[in-house]
């Protein structure tokens, strides 16, 4: 039996020292060869770390993601644009504070690239899927019901199929 798999969002995640991280590659030795002569480069892309380690033996190279991918964008960078816009987080003070930890993080034009090209889309869809409805008492200032529509076409279908019966 398959073992429920963690959505990418609830995943947990890490602030991992690049020291502590260095240590643990101490430990590596090459798969091919067994020797322990590993060399190691790293690429930073936003939040993503990227390891290669190379084996001065036999060659052999490895390459090593921190995070996955979402398409071809680093799963790390994308959520942590979402994660700031959908609290309606400010970007400016959220990356500040990852900088002064020294925590690789996104740019503020990255963070708005996304916002444009993927966050504010979905957003858009799922706003015309749904619509809410609010029921106020205008003379106490009090919200009564608030309800929330699925508006779409099988929606729209079912009721009409309804209204037609009745
Ligand atoms: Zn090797």
């Amino acid at each position: 039996m398959d073992e429920p798999v963690t959505p990418i969002h609830k995943e947990k995640k890490f602030i991992v020292f690049m020291t502590c991280l260095t240590r643990l590659l101490t430990w590596c030795h090459c798969p091919d060869c067994g020797s322990v002569d590993i060399s190691t480069c790293h690429n930073v892309i936003g939040s993503l770390l990227v390891i290669t380690l190379s084996c001065a033996s036999c060659y052999k190279k490895v390459t090593w993601n921190s995070q996955p991918y979402i398409g071809s964008t680093p799963a790390g960078n994308i959520l942590l644009s979402a994660s700031i816009l959908s609290p309606g987080a400010t970007a400016g003070k959220v990356l500040r504070v990852m900088r002064t930890m020294a925590l690789a993080t996104i740019s503020s034009r990255t963070y708005f690239r996304h916002q444009r090209s993927v966050l504010l889309p979905v957003v858009q869809r799922v706003w015309n899927m749904f619509g809410s409805y609010t029921m106020l008492e205008l003379h106490a200032n009090v919200v009564i019901d608030i309800q929330l529509v699925q508006v779409g076409y099988q929606y729209l279908k079912k009721f009409m199929s309804r209204v037609e019966i009745t």
